[in-house]
């Protein structure tokens, strides 16, 4: 990961895409469609002189409209939909399977890869719903292209994450649609993001913020937090409730998962359902917790595995400081934009309820199955980004 940019004589060089995404952009048959990812936007203008208040992610959309980008669409629309299909998975696994072994959140590609490595007893345990940017690409070719009439062939759909993981993931044979078009193209990291904004003679300070595009730049509190350790586990469980019991909890309800212990541990209440839950981030932490479900020492029917420590806004994509870690700080960022959302919970999310409305009808729907989950067994572990 990140010691590779550390090369003292530069003999290694850090994997480099954002050639093909200037070529998509210089090429006018295609539209270019990018989508951010939630801990982006608490990380992308560090290299470049803007504080966490100043570098938003509408100035971030104006540095990628000012690049010749087509849509700027923001991943927490798809860590919604996420959200609403993995909240259903894990009520309908609650339903059928009581006290089995618990299930696990797919949407780090990090763990994903650890767990077919090291333990592949875990595998069927997985969530079966792909990451927020393999659903958000999936969206993209279908639903978005039907909406705007554009040939789904002629969308170069690129993602910005804070993560190198993700690079072995767009490539994954089963990420992609019936004819075998890729859900996502690229996958760029915050450091490609910041070499292509210096590259294109981009200058935030000098840009206008303007909104992300419709349909897909909606998003609520619960998507941005997926960015930080717990937040996943705490979107999950906004939703769960809701579908479970038919009424809405605080939106703070579920806070205890929050905060930086490797590995938290919680209980709630579910409509008369008790779900125990875990959050663990950084593989050493996954581990530990892994073994204490195998031993019998620890009882769970959800788990939240993050590979990088504090989750997303640590990523091996960030922005590099020489021995500071900067996760904690980033994540307080999210937490603090979910606490001003208007909107907290996914299922509100109005562009949510219409693509639901309008293309798959309700979560674990077959449409949604077919386009929205993936099996693990069906793919064989990447090689390294
Ligand atoms: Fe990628 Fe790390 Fe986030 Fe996992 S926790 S998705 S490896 S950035």
């Amino acid at each position: 990961g990140q010691c590779i940019t550390h090369c003292p004589v530069g003999a290694l060089r850090e994997r480099d895409d954002t050639e093909r995404v200037f070529d998509a952009i210089a090429d006018p048959d295609t539209t270019v469609v990018v989508q951010i990812a939630p801990a982006v936007r608490a990380a992308w203008g560090e290299p470049l002189g803007l504080s966490h208040d100043e570098a938003t992610v509408e100035l971030l959309a104006a540095c990628l409209k000012q690049l010749g980008v087509d849509y700027v669409f923001d991943t927490s629309f798809s860590a919604d939909l996420t959200i609403m299909e993995e909240g259903s998975e894990l009520l309908r696994n609650v339903a059928e399977h009581p006290g089995e072994l618990p299930m696990f959140t797919s949407c780090c590609p990090g763990w994903v890869r650890y767990c077919k490595a090291h333990h592949p007893e875990m595998v069927d345990h997985l969530s079966t719903s792909k990451s927020p940017g393999q659903m958000f690409g999936a969206v993209t070719k279908s639903y978005f292209a039907e909406q705007a009439g554009i040939d789904p062939h002629k969308i170069f759909s690129v993602e910005i994450m804070p993560c190198l993981a993700k690079k072995s993931e767009v490539d994954i044979p089963a990420m992609s649609d019936a004819c075998g078009d890729p859900d996502v193209d690229v996958s760029l990291t915050v450091r490609e993001l910041d070499r292509m904004i210096k590259a294109g003679m981009v200058v935030p300070q000098q840009l206008e913020e303007v909104e992300l595009d419709d349909p897909l730049g909606t998003y609520t509190g619960a998507g941005v937090i997926f960015g930080a350790t717990g937040g996943v586990m705490e979107a999950a469980l906004r939703t769960a409730h809701a579908i479970a019991t038919g009424r809405e909890a605080d939106a703070d309800a579920f806070k205890d998962v929050r905060g930086q212990d490797g590995w938290k541990e919680a209980a709630f209440d579910l409509g008369g359902t008790p779900v125990r839950v875990a959050v663990a981030h950084g593989l050493g932490n996954a581990e530990k917790l892994i073994q204490a479900v195998n031993n019998g020492d620890a009882t769970y029917d959800f788990i939240e595995v993050m590979a990088c420590p504090g989750g997303c806004v640590g990523g091996g994509g960030q922005p590099i400081h020489d021995g500071e870690e900067r996760a904690e700080e980033r994540g307080e960022v999210l937490w603090e934009l979910d606490r001003e959302m208007p909107l907290r919970r996914s299922h509100e999310n109005p562009q949510i309820k219409a693509v639901y409305d309008e293309f798959f009808g309700e979560p674990l729907s077959e449409k949604a199955e077919e386009l929205l989950h993936t099996d693990h067994h069906a793919w064989k572990m990447p090689t390294e980004a």
